[in-house]
């Protein structure tokens, strides 16, 4: 089973409230509760007459982001809001924009962002073959295919995702030769429902042709590769585990491509499994 993954969308809501007449200096607290997904950060800095928006992305190269204010009361922001930002590198603390107060009085705002990991790409029309990600000597069945009746459902982000049933700490391989645009392995927790897809760890790797391939699920402190390091097929990535929206430990596999900061597109593939090149793996079957 499976979740919705960080390029799923992460709304957040912040709100800040400024009483000028009070003089307080407050500093909000960052957004984000614990054992939350952290690919993409913003948060709020305030000061008594303004605040400062501040990005950050410590475990992700690449994220397409759109920032929007709920609430602009008595205020104004230093950059046209609605904001649609792109990134492409590791960002630890970048200056968005400022808010502030237009006159005096009680001013205050509201916030959400959301984002995807990785760059809008067209569609691929590159017919590769990925490799099964993990050793050829091991063999594991399907738990959810694609348009999977759980969470993997047509039409859905995940749709072409398929679930690898295997026991905690096996070896994932990549599957695709790229390299790392975005991990995570922080996580302890895992769940059966989906208030647990924020807590997955996982390694995102881009291949050439724009496309990213999700390897979900892994193991607490389960991942072996660093952030932009590339990989070719069949280098060991992570270990499994059963972090995030899992009722059982498994591996999430999933080919997409970015649309925009709200949408991906569960992209199928071609496999050389067990069974021969596959354009389709299906449920109950072991490859
Ligand atoms: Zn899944």
């Amino acid at each position: 089973m499976n979740k919705l993954q960080p390029y799923i969308i992460l709304l957040a809501a912040k709100i800040g409230v400024v009483f000028l007449l009070l003089l307080l200096e407050t500093c909000c607290a960052t957004f984000a509760r614990e054992g939350d997904n952290k690919a993409v950060l913003i948060e709020d800095v305030l000061t008594n007459s303004a605040a400062r928006l501040i990005l950050s992305t410590p475990n992700t190269l690449e994220a397409t982001v759109r920032l929007e204010f709920k609430k602009l009361q008595n205020a104004e922001t230093s950059i046209a809001v609605p904001a649609d930002i792109i990134v492409s590198e590791r960002l630890l603390r970048k200056e968005l924009l400022t808010v502030k107060a237009k006159d005096a009085g009680s001013w205050n705002f509201q916030f959400n962002y959301r984002f995807k990991i990785g760059l809008r790409s067209e569609k691929s029309t590159i017919d590769f073959v990925y490799s099964l990600p993990y050793s050829s000597s091991q063999k594991f069945a399907v738990s959810q295919g694609a348009c999977g009746k759980y969470t993997h459902l047509k039409g859905s982000q995940n749709e072409n995702a398929v679930d690898f049933r295997m026991p905690e700490g096996t070896r994932i391989l990549a599957s695709r030769p790229g390299f790392v645009v975005s991990l995570r392995d922080d996580s302890k927790s895992g769940g059966p429902t989906k208030e647990f897809a924020e807590r997955e760890n996982l390694v995102v790797i881009k291949h050439e042709d724009g496309t990213y391939a999700s390897y979900a699920h892994l193991k607490h402190k389960g991942v072996l590769v660093t952030l932009g390091q590339s990989v070719v097929a069949g280098t060991p990535i992570g270990l499994s585990g059963s972090t995030g929206w899992a009722t059982e430990p498994h591996l999430h596999f999933m080919v997409y491509r970015v649309i925009d900061s709200s949408k991906i597109e569960s992209l199928p593939f071609r496999m050389n499994t067990s069974k021969g090149i596959l354009g389709a793996l299906k449920e109950g079957e072991t490859y």
